[in-house]
Protein backbone atom coordinates (compact mmCIF):
# COMPACT_ATOMS: atom_id res chain seq x y z
CA UNK A 1 0.00 0.00 0.00
CA UNK A 2 1.48 3.44 -0.61
CA UNK A 3 1.36 6.57 1.42
CA UNK A 4 3.38 8.01 4.96
CA UNK A 5 4.67 5.57 6.51
CA UNK A 6 4.43 6.55 10.54
CA UNK A 7 6.60 5.39 12.89
CA UNK A 8 5.40 1.44 13.40
CA UNK A 9 5.49 1.24 9.71
CA UNK A 10 1.94 1.49 8.96
CA UNK A 11 0.75 3.53 5.96
CA UNK A 12 -1.25 6.38 7.06
CA UNK A 13 -3.97 4.90 4.99
CA UNK A 14 -4.32 1.58 5.98
CA UNK A 15 -4.45 3.39 10.18
CA UNK A 16 -7.14 4.90 9.13
CA UNK A 17 -9.05 1.95 7.67
CA UNK A 18 -8.53 0.46 10.53
CA UNK A 19 -9.97 3.29 12.35
CA UNK A 20 -13.01 3.51 11.04
CA UNK A 21 -13.70 0.00 11.20
CA UNK A 22 -13.49 0.17 15.18
CA UNK A 23 -15.10 2.73 15.43
CA UNK A 24 -18.64 2.12 16.68
CA UNK A 25 -21.88 2.33 14.82
CA UNK A 26 -24.88 1.94 17.15
CA UNK A 27 -25.45 2.76 20.30
CA UNK A 28 -24.98 -0.98 21.09
CA UNK A 29 -21.70 -1.11 19.88
CA UNK A 30 -20.74 2.04 22.03
CA UNK A 31 -19.58 0.63 25.30
CA UNK A 32 -19.95 2.48 28.75
CA UNK A 33 -21.26 5.95 29.23
CA UNK A 34 -24.68 4.40 30.14
CA UNK A 35 -26.30 7.77 31.39
CA UNK A 36 -25.23 9.34 28.30
CA UNK A 37 -26.14 6.95 26.13
CA UNK A 38 -29.35 6.50 27.79
CA UNK A 39 -30.82 10.16 27.66
CA UNK A 40 -29.05 10.46 23.93
CA UNK A 41 -31.95 7.52 22.83
CA UNK A 42 -34.78 9.01 24.78
CA UNK A 43 -34.43 12.29 22.99
CA UNK A 44 -33.82 11.24 20.24
CA UNK A 45 -37.01 8.82 19.89
CA UNK A 46 -38.68 11.68 21.18
CA UNK A 47 -37.78 13.65 18.46
CA UNK A 48 -38.24 11.12 15.73
CA UNK A 49 -41.79 10.73 17.17
CA UNK A 50 -42.73 14.20 17.04
CA UNK A 51 -41.01 14.13 13.85
CA UNK A 52 -38.82 17.43 14.88
CA UNK A 53 -34.93 17.90 14.37
CA UNK A 54 -33.33 16.94 17.88
CA UNK A 55 -32.23 20.22 20.26
CA UNK A 56 -28.56 21.79 19.98
CA UNK A 57 -26.22 19.10 21.66
CA UNK A 58 -22.70 20.22 23.83
CA UNK A 59 -20.72 17.13 24.80
CA UNK A 60 -17.57 17.69 27.03
CA UNK A 61 -14.70 15.67 27.94
CA UNK A 62 -10.68 14.83 27.32
CA UNK A 63 -9.27 14.02 23.79
CA UNK A 64 -10.09 10.44 22.84
CA UNK A 65 -13.34 9.57 24.98
CA UNK A 66 -15.89 8.83 22.26
CA UNK A 67 -17.41 12.41 21.56
CA UNK A 68 -17.35 12.28 17.91
CA UNK A 69 -18.50 8.66 17.61
CA UNK A 70 -21.02 9.15 19.60
CA UNK A 71 -22.17 12.32 17.12
CA UNK A 72 -22.03 10.42 14.35
CA UNK A 73 -24.32 7.44 15.71
CA UNK A 74 -27.04 9.89 17.21
CA UNK A 75 -26.98 11.34 13.40
CA UNK A 76 -27.17 8.13 12.04
CA UNK A 77 -30.35 6.77 14.51
CA UNK A 78 -31.99 10.37 13.64
CA UNK A 79 -31.07 8.72 9.89
CA UNK A 80 -29.52 12.24 9.44
CA UNK A 81 -26.10 13.13 7.74
CA UNK A 82 -23.36 14.42 10.13
CA UNK A 83 -21.11 17.09 8.49
CA UNK A 84 -17.49 17.79 10.70
CA UNK A 85 -15.30 20.59 11.58
CA UNK A 86 -13.57 22.07 14.00
CA UNK A 87 -13.57 25.31 15.61
CA UNK A 88 -10.36 26.79 14.30
CA UNK A 89 -11.80 25.70 10.59
CA UNK A 90 -13.75 28.04 10.29
CA UNK A 91 -12.09 31.47 10.61
CA UNK A 92 -13.84 34.04 9.16
CA UNK A 93 -17.73 34.93 8.69
CA UNK A 94 -17.55 33.55 5.41
CA UNK A 95 -16.34 30.18 6.49
CA UNK A 96 -19.66 29.80 8.59
CA UNK A 97 -21.83 31.73 6.00
CA UNK A 98 -20.42 28.84 3.48
CA UNK A 99 -20.84 25.77 5.88
CA UNK A 100 -24.32 27.05 7.17
CA UNK A 101 -25.49 27.00 3.61
CA UNK A 102 -24.62 23.74 3.08
CA UNK A 103 -26.89 22.12 5.27
CA UNK A 104 -30.20 20.69 4.68
CA UNK A 105 -33.30 19.91 6.40
CA UNK A 106 -32.31 17.89 9.67
CA UNK A 107 -28.40 17.58 9.24
CA UNK A 108 -25.99 17.61 11.88
CA UNK A 109 -23.07 19.81 11.90
CA UNK A 110 -20.38 18.73 14.45
CA UNK A 111 -18.16 21.60 15.67
CA UNK A 112 -15.26 19.73 17.23
CA UNK A 113 -13.42 22.02 19.90
CA UNK A 114 -15.92 24.12 19.77
CA UNK A 115 -14.16 26.69 22.20
CA UNK A 116 -11.97 27.94 19.94
CA UNK A 117 -14.75 29.72 18.00
CA UNK A 118 -13.30 33.66 16.83
CA UNK A 119 -15.92 35.56 18.80
CA UNK A 120 -17.21 37.21 15.53
CA UNK A 121 -18.09 33.79 14.35
CA UNK A 122 -19.45 32.53 17.77
CA UNK A 123 -21.97 35.28 17.66
CA UNK A 124 -23.20 34.61 14.15
CA UNK A 125 -24.42 31.30 15.21
CA UNK A 126 -26.19 32.43 17.83
CA UNK A 127 -28.78 33.39 15.70
CA UNK A 128 -28.36 30.16 13.38
CA UNK A 129 -28.98 27.89 16.35
CA UNK A 130 -31.90 29.84 17.89
CA UNK A 131 -34.14 30.96 14.95
CA UNK A 132 -32.20 29.05 11.92
CA UNK A 133 -31.70 32.66 10.42
CA UNK A 134 -28.20 33.89 9.31
CA UNK A 135 -27.45 37.94 9.06
CA UNK A 136 -24.92 38.17 6.53
CA UNK A 137 -23.14 42.12 6.20
CA UNK A 138 -22.67 43.27 2.48
CA UNK A 139 -20.20 46.47 2.07
CA UNK A 140 -18.91 48.07 4.62
CA UNK A 141 -19.40 51.89 6.09
CA UNK A 142 -22.51 53.64 6.46
CA UNK A 143 -24.00 51.80 2.92
CA UNK A 144 -23.19 48.59 4.69
CA UNK A 145 -26.50 46.00 4.70
CA UNK A 146 -27.95 43.30 6.04
CA UNK A 147 -29.45 40.72 4.40
CA UNK A 148 -31.07 37.57 6.39
CA UNK A 149 -31.17 34.15 5.45
CA UNK A 150 -33.08 31.73 6.11
CA UNK A 151 -31.72 28.26 7.44
CA UNK A 152 -33.05 24.82 7.18
CA UNK A 153 -33.90 23.32 10.63
CA UNK A 154 -30.64 21.49 11.65
CA UNK A 155 -28.81 19.80 14.88
CA UNK A 156 -25.92 21.71 16.04
CA UNK A 157 -23.74 19.12 17.87
CA UNK A 158 -20.40 20.74 19.61
CA UNK A 159 -17.40 19.25 21.30
CA UNK A 160 -14.83 20.85 23.76
CA UNK A 161 -12.07 19.46 25.80
CA UNK A 162 -12.39 22.91 27.95
CA UNK A 163 -16.47 23.57 28.77
CA UNK A 164 -14.79 26.14 30.63
CA UNK A 165 -13.56 28.19 28.48
CA UNK A 166 -17.22 28.52 26.45
CA UNK A 167 -19.42 32.04 26.95
CA UNK A 168 -22.66 31.54 28.22
CA UNK A 169 -24.44 32.54 25.28
CA UNK A 170 -23.06 29.97 23.66
CA UNK A 171 -23.40 27.15 26.08
CA UNK A 172 -27.02 28.06 26.79
CA UNK A 173 -28.16 27.71 23.45
CA UNK A 174 -27.49 24.03 23.72
CA UNK A 175 -30.65 22.64 24.57
CA UNK A 176 -28.68 19.17 25.90
CA UNK A 177 -25.26 19.10 27.11
CA UNK A 178 -23.63 16.16 28.41
CA UNK A 179 -20.13 15.30 30.11
CA UNK A 180 -18.11 11.99 28.99
CA UNK A 181 -16.41 10.56 31.47
CA UNK A 182 -13.00 8.52 31.79
CA UNK A 183 -13.99 4.88 31.38
CA UNK A 184 -13.95 1.86 33.72
CA UNK A 185 -11.38 -0.66 33.52
CA UNK A 186 -14.56 -3.31 32.83
CA UNK A 187 -15.89 -0.88 30.40
CA UNK A 188 -12.04 -0.80 28.21
CA UNK A 189 -11.99 -4.39 28.39
CA UNK A 190 -14.62 -5.13 26.82
CA UNK A 191 -14.01 -2.01 24.28
CA UNK A 192 -10.38 -3.64 23.65
CA UNK A 193 -12.05 -7.28 23.49
CA UNK A 194 -14.42 -6.22 20.35
CA UNK A 195 -11.61 -4.21 19.01
CA UNK A 196 -9.45 -7.63 18.93
CA UNK A 197 -12.54 -9.22 17.27
CA UNK A 198 -12.97 -6.67 14.55
CA UNK A 199 -9.07 -6.65 14.16
CA UNK A 200 -9.08 -10.76 13.89
CA UNK A 201 -6.91 -10.83 17.03
CA UNK A 202 -7.13 -13.53 19.69
CA UNK A 203 -6.87 -11.92 23.32
CA UNK A 204 -7.46 -13.85 26.55
CA UNK A 205 -9.67 -11.88 29.03
CA UNK A 206 -6.45 -10.90 31.68
CA UNK A 207 -4.56 -9.51 28.29
CA UNK A 208 -7.39 -7.32 27.54
CA UNK A 209 -7.58 -6.08 31.35
CA UNK A 210 -3.65 -5.62 31.50
CA UNK A 211 -3.87 -3.27 28.63
CA UNK A 212 -6.84 -1.68 29.77
CA UNK A 213 -5.59 -0.59 33.16
CA UNK A 214 -3.03 1.19 31.45
CA UNK A 215 -5.26 3.37 29.10
CA UNK A 216 -6.19 6.05 31.58
CA UNK A 217 -9.53 5.62 31.10
CA UNK A 218 -9.62 6.58 27.40
CA UNK A 219 -10.96 4.25 24.44
CA UNK A 220 -8.51 6.07 21.86
CA UNK A 221 -5.54 4.96 23.56
CA UNK A 222 -6.78 1.50 24.56
CA UNK A 223 -7.09 0.71 20.90
CA UNK A 224 -3.72 2.37 19.90
CA UNK A 225 -2.13 0.28 22.80
CA UNK A 226 -3.54 -3.05 21.26
CA UNK A 227 -2.77 -2.25 17.91
CA UNK A 228 0.59 -1.98 18.94
CA UNK A 229 0.75 -5.26 21.11
CA UNK A 230 -0.62 -7.59 18.86
CA UNK A 231 2.27 -6.10 16.84
CA UNK A 232 4.50 -7.94 19.57
CA UNK A 233 2.08 -11.06 19.62
CA UNK A 234 2.42 -11.45 16.16
CA UNK A 235 6.40 -10.93 15.88
CA UNK A 236 7.62 -12.22 19.01
CA UNK A 237 4.60 -14.29 20.40
CA UNK A 238 2.60 -16.70 18.81
CA UNK A 239 -0.09 -14.16 17.82
CA UNK A 240 -2.53 -14.68 21.02
CA UNK A 241 -2.57 -11.31 23.32
CA UNK A 242 -2.02 -13.37 26.77
CA UNK A 243 -1.32 -11.35 30.29
CA UNK A 244 2.39 -12.02 30.20
CA UNK A 245 2.50 -10.60 26.42
CA UNK A 246 0.59 -7.67 26.84
CA UNK A 247 2.74 -6.65 30.22
CA UNK A 248 5.70 -6.90 28.47
CA UNK A 249 4.54 -5.69 24.98
CA UNK A 250 3.60 -2.45 27.14
CA UNK A 251 6.89 -2.02 29.69
CA UNK A 252 8.81 -2.24 25.60
CA UNK A 253 6.01 0.83 25.09
CA UNK A 254 7.50 2.14 28.23
CA UNK A 255 4.00 2.36 29.26
CA UNK A 256 3.94 1.95 33.06
CA UNK A 257 1.44 -0.07 35.07
CA UNK A 258 -0.64 3.46 35.56
CA UNK A 259 -0.60 3.94 32.20
CA UNK A 260 1.90 6.89 32.53
CA UNK A 261 4.40 7.06 29.44
CA UNK A 262 7.45 8.79 28.59
CA UNK A 263 6.06 12.70 28.38
CA UNK A 264 4.34 12.50 31.80
CA UNK A 265 7.27 10.77 33.10
CA UNK A 266 9.46 13.99 31.52
CA UNK A 267 6.41 16.77 33.11
CA UNK A 268 6.89 15.44 36.93
CA UNK A 269 10.66 15.06 36.62
CA UNK A 270 10.88 18.41 35.23
CA UNK A 271 8.16 19.76 38.25
CA UNK A 272 10.44 17.58 40.57
CA UNK A 273 13.93 18.04 39.67
CA UNK A 274 13.84 21.61 37.58
CA UNK A 275 11.97 23.25 39.75
CA UNK A 276 12.09 22.13 43.33
CA UNK A 277 9.05 20.31 43.07
CA UNK A 278 7.06 23.52 42.17
CA UNK A 279 4.93 25.36 41.84
CA UNK A 280 6.00 25.73 37.85
CA UNK A 281 3.87 28.23 35.49
CA UNK A 282 2.27 25.94 32.54
CA UNK A 283 4.68 27.86 29.94
CA UNK A 284 7.49 27.28 31.81
CA UNK A 285 7.03 24.03 32.24
CA UNK A 286 6.07 23.11 28.63
CA UNK A 287 9.13 25.27 27.48
CA UNK A 288 11.41 23.13 29.80
CA UNK A 289 10.29 19.98 28.49
CA UNK A 290 9.92 21.57 24.72
CA UNK A 291 6.11 20.74 24.71
CA UNK A 292 3.20 22.75 23.41
CA UNK A 293 1.31 24.24 26.71
CA UNK A 294 -1.71 23.31 24.99
CA UNK A 295 -0.99 19.67 24.54
CA UNK A 296 0.56 19.43 28.43
CA UNK A 297 -2.78 21.13 29.46
CA UNK A 298 -5.38 18.84 27.42
CA UNK A 299 -4.06 15.38 26.97
CA UNK A 300 -1.31 14.99 29.73
CA UNK A 301 -2.77 17.25 32.49
CA UNK A 302 -6.01 15.74 33.42
CA UNK A 303 -4.52 12.97 33.84
CA UNK A 304 -1.93 13.43 36.47
CA UNK A 305 -4.28 15.56 38.33
CA UNK A 306 -6.96 12.60 38.19
CA UNK A 307 -4.14 10.66 39.74
CA UNK A 308 -3.68 12.79 42.47
CA UNK A 309 0.30 13.17 40.79
CA UNK A 310 0.39 16.67 40.18
CA UNK A 311 -1.78 19.91 41.90
CA UNK A 312 -3.12 23.00 40.49
CA UNK A 313 -2.02 26.43 42.42
CA UNK A 314 -2.46 29.85 41.76
CA UNK A 315 0.92 30.25 41.29
CA UNK A 316 1.60 27.06 38.97
CA UNK A 317 1.31 23.19 39.58
CA UNK A 318 3.10 21.35 42.15
CA UNK A 319 4.09 17.07 42.10
CA UNK A 320 2.67 15.39 45.10
CA UNK A 321 4.20 12.99 47.59
CA UNK A 322 2.55 10.22 45.16
CA UNK A 323 4.20 11.38 42.03
CA UNK A 324 7.55 11.19 43.80
CA UNK A 325 6.75 7.86 45.79
CA UNK A 326 5.74 6.36 42.00
CA UNK A 327 8.93 7.76 40.05
CA UNK A 328 10.87 6.71 43.40
CA UNK A 329 12.46 10.02 43.85
CA UNK A 330 12.95 10.67 47.72
CA UNK A 331 10.81 13.40 48.53
CA UNK A 332 12.55 16.17 50.99
CA UNK A 333 9.75 18.24 51.62
P1 LIG B 1 -13.22 12.26 20.75
O1 LIG B 1 -14.09 12.81 19.65
O2 LIG B 1 -13.83 12.41 22.11
O3 LIG B 1 -11.79 12.77 20.70
P2 LIG B 1 -13.52 9.76 19.28
O4 LIG B 1 -15.00 9.72 19.13
O5 LIG B 1 -12.72 10.17 18.09
O6 LIG B 1 -13.13 10.66 20.54
O7 LIG B 1 -13.08 8.31 19.82
C1 LIG B 1 -11.78 7.79 19.65
C2 LIG B 1 -11.84 6.34 19.26
O8 LIG B 1 -12.20 5.56 20.40
C3 LIG B 1 -12.90 6.02 18.20
O9 LIG B 1 -12.32 5.88 16.95
C4 LIG B 1 -13.54 4.72 18.63
O10 LIG B 1 -12.98 3.64 17.90
C5 LIG B 1 -13.17 4.57 20.07
N1 LIG B 1 -14.34 4.76 20.97
C6 LIG B 1 -14.72 5.93 21.53
N2 LIG B 1 -15.76 5.75 22.36
C7 LIG B 1 -16.06 4.43 22.32
C8 LIG B 1 -17.04 3.63 22.99
N3 LIG B 1 -17.88 4.16 23.87
N4 LIG B 1 -17.08 2.31 22.71
C9 LIG B 1 -16.18 1.77 21.85
N5 LIG B 1 -15.22 2.47 21.21
C10 LIG B 1 -15.15 3.79 21.44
Amino acid sequence: MEGRLNTTGYSQEMDEEIEIKLRPSSFDQYIGQDKVKENMQVFVQAALGRGETLDHVLLYGQPGLGKTTLSSIIAGAMGAQLKITTGPAIERPGDIAATLNDLNEGDFLFIDEIHRLNRTVEEMLYSAMEDFVFDIIIGKGPGAKSIRLELPRFTLIGATTRIGLLTAPLRDRFGVVHHLEPYSVSDLQKIIIRSAAVLDVEIEPSGAEEIARRARGTPRIVNRLLKRVRDFAQVQYDGIITENVARASLDKLEIDRLGLDTVDKKILLAIIEKFGGGPVGLDTLAASIDEEAGTLEDVAEPYLLQLGFIQRTPRGRTATRLAYTHLGVPCLQ
